[in-house]
Parts: C-alpha cells; sequence; structure tokens
C-alpha cells in the first residue's frame, strides 16, 4: 500500500459513506424523524470537508473526523430509534477499521489515532445509546416493518466489514512476514539465498545420503578484477555469475556464501557426472562484458561427499579445504577428495 493507493481508497470510502448519508436522510425524512433529517445536513457536511483533507494528504485528520462524527452518528440514531435498527452495530465493524487504519498508517510510516483508545471510545458510545435505550426507550418509536428492513440491512453491512476488515488484515500481516522472510534469506546484490538460509538449510537436511555433495565455488583473482575495473564491474561479475548458477537451479540449491563465494548443494538424486566440470566451463567460456571491458571470469571449486557422521560444518570445511588446494594448484578448476 502506498501513500497514493490510501489516498484513493480514501475518495472511494468517503464516496460510500456520502451516498448513505443521504440515503439514510432519505428514510429519516419518510420515517418522520425531523431530527435525524437535520443533524444528516452537517454529517453531509462532514465528508465533504473529507474530501478537501483527503486531497490535502491529511488522512490522519480526516480519520480523526470520520471516526468522531460515525461514532455521534451510531449514539444519536441509536438513541432516536432505539436498537431494533441495527444502528448500533456499527460501533463492532469500526474496531478492525481502526485497527487496519493504524497498520497501515504504521507501514506507511504517517501519523495515525490510537486504535486502542478509539475502540474504548467507541465501545463507551455503544454501551451509553443501548443503555439509554433499554431503560428509557427510543426518543421516536417508529414502525416495527421498517426496523426489521433496516436491522438485517445494517447486519449483513456491519458483518461485511467484520469479515472484509479482519480478512484484510490477516493478508496484509502475511504478506509482510512473507516479505520479511524473504528479505533474511536472500542475498541483496545477487537475489541468490544468503549464507543464513544456506545454514538453516544444510542443518535442516533429513537425508543423509552420502552421496550429497555441496561445493564452494569463489572466483579467481577477483580482487584484481576489483582494482582494474573497479568495484562497480566487480558487482556486475557477481550478479551475471548468480544468474549462471540460476540456471541450475532445478538441480541444485545456489546462494551467496559471503564475498564472491558461492555454496551449491547438490543432493544426491539430482547429482549428474561432471556436473560442477560443466558449470566450471560454463563459467569460464561465459562473456562477462561491463562498460566495454571484456572481463576474464574463472572459477575454482571444491567438492565435498556428506560424511554421515561429521557436522555441517565439518563438511563445508571440507569443501573449503578442497577450494583452497585448488587455488594452491593454479585456480580454475574442481576439486574434490576425500
Ligand atoms: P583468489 O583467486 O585466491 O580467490 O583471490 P581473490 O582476489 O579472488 O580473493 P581475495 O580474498 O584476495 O579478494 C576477494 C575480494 O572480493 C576482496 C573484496 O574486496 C571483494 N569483494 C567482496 N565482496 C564484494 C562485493 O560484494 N562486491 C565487490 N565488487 N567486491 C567484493
Ligand atoms: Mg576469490
Ligand atoms: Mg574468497
Amino acid at each position: 500500500m502506498t501513500k497514493e493507493k490510501a489516498q484513493k481508497y480514501s475518495y472511494w470510502v468517503n464516496t460510500v459513506i456520502l451516498l448513505m448519508v443521504f440515503g439514510l436522510m432519505a428514510f429519516f425524512w419518510m420515517l418522520d424523524v425531523p431530527f435525524l433529517v437535520i443533524f444528516s445536513i452537517p454529517t453531509a457536511c462532514v465528508y465533504i470537508i473529507g474530501y478537501f483533507l483527503i486531497y490535502k494528504e491529511k488522512l490522519d485528520i480526516y480519520v480523526w473526523m470520520v471516526y468522531l462524527w460515525l461514532s455521534i452518528y451510531m449514539g444519536l440514531t441509536t438513541i432516536c430509534l432505539g436498537y431494533g435498527f441495527g444502528f448500533h452495530l456499527y460501533c463492532m465493524s469500526m474496531i478492525p477499521v481502526m485497527f487496519v487504519t493504524e497498520y497501515l498508517a504504521y507501514k506507511l510510516k504517517t501519523r495515525s489515532l490510537k486504535a486502542l483508545y478509539v475502540s474504548i471510545a467507541v465501545c463507551v458510545v455503544y454501551i451509553v445509546s443501548t443503555g439509554y435505550v433499554s431503560n428509557i426507550g427510543p426518543i421516536y418509536e417508529r414502525d416495527e416493518s421498517a426496523a426489521k428492513v433496516f436491522w438485517l440491512m445494517n447486519s449483513v453491512i456491519v458483518f461485511g466489514f467484520l469479515i472484509f476488515y479482519t480478512n484484510w488484515m490477516l493478508s496484509l500481516v502475511k504478506e509482510s512476514d512473507k516479505r520479511l522472510v524473504e528479505m533474511a534469506h536472500i542475498d541483496r546484490l545477487t537475489g541468490l539465498y544468503n549464507r543464513h538460509y544456506l545454514m538453516e538449510l544444510l542443518q535442516g537436511l533429513i537425508s543423509t545420503d552420502a552421496n550429497d555433495v555441496i561445493a564452494m565455488a569463489d572466483i579467481d583473482y577477483f580482487k584484481k578484477i576489483n582494482d582494474t575495473y573497479g568495484h562497480n564491474a566487480g558487482d556486475y561479475c557477481l550478479q551475471k555469475l548468480a544468474e549462471i548458477l540460476r540456471g541450475y537451479s532445478d538441480q541444485a540449491t545456489v546462494g551467496r556464501w559471503g564475498g564472491e563465494e558461492f555454496l551449491i548443494y547438490l543432493p544426491a538424486e539430482k547429482s549428474k557426472p561432471d556436473f560442477f566440470e560443466n558449470l566450471r566451463r560454463k563459467v569460464e567460456e561465459t562473456e562477462f562484458c561491463f562498460e566495454n571491458n571484456n572481463i576474464n571470469v574463472t572459477i575454482t571449486i571444491g567438492i565435498a561427499k556428506r560424511n554421515t557422521h561429521a557436522s555441517v560444518e565439518k563438511w563445508i570445511q571440507q569443501a573449503d579445504e578442497n577450494l583452497y588446494i585448488g587455488k594452491n594448484k593454479g585456480r580454475n578448476m574442481c576439486i574434490e577428495k576425500a
């Protein structure tokens, strides 16, 4: 939800409420309740001012005004007509709306009412107005059949609001949760899984197949690439290599272990002969071109099969050791030693 969206949405809600005010005004006139007909005039004015506040992006003042006026409106209609008409039910539908409003304001980093306090105030309006009616009775005794129609209509609207807003709140929280999990697991530069995710994955492996393999791939002379072509060129190489690695994601889980090191987990059932050698060759043969500079990029890969008795840390260490053997032997090669 962006500020523009919130503004657009507020225009829409304001229009719906304003139309409802006019509809109810006509209804109060038909029922011959002059006080509520007259009260509908300042009510309509409040929503007309609402358009101005939305336009000026004063959404916090707009929400304040709407909630304050709606509470007065609900209290007065209940006292005038009794709760047979179901206007008091709107108090309940207001509560999830207020919490969603506060949550959205928090997300948009704008000021907002404290939904908890407003809910308590709305609850007081409910108790006072229904308490008045049940003890003293409504000011205007009106047609029972009209009350039934209104009670049904208001109940449907109130429950509609309750269901819609509670469900919306849940979907907003789920969406935000999903994004946070993604952010915690994904490396920003390459879009690959990060070290934290890979560690969780390896530690959570149920399979203990001794043919499961991990490999540590490290770009050769990467410091020299940075020094010669600049840090942006280095970043470009990391992203391009990540793109190549992503091409293997149907067989292996690939992530950025840190710096210019990438970890590849290849489960036994997906393993193919020469998988890593093919990957190494593919990187060697791919053209890395940044700002008209052809950069020669190669990787060295240290491979380690799973030792079912050893820890995940040991497994990774084995891959690391093999990687450094490859580096010492001259780079751009795959090493797999027990
Ligand atoms: P070797 O062949 O032995 O692996 O040598 P190397 O130069 O690749 O390794 P070294 O560890 O000496 O240098 C790694 C460099 O990677 C140093 C660091 O500045 C750079 N680096 C680490 N993370 C990033 C990054 O996110 N972007 C860029 N551009 N450079 C990075
Ligand atoms: Mg390196
Ligand atoms: Mg390194």
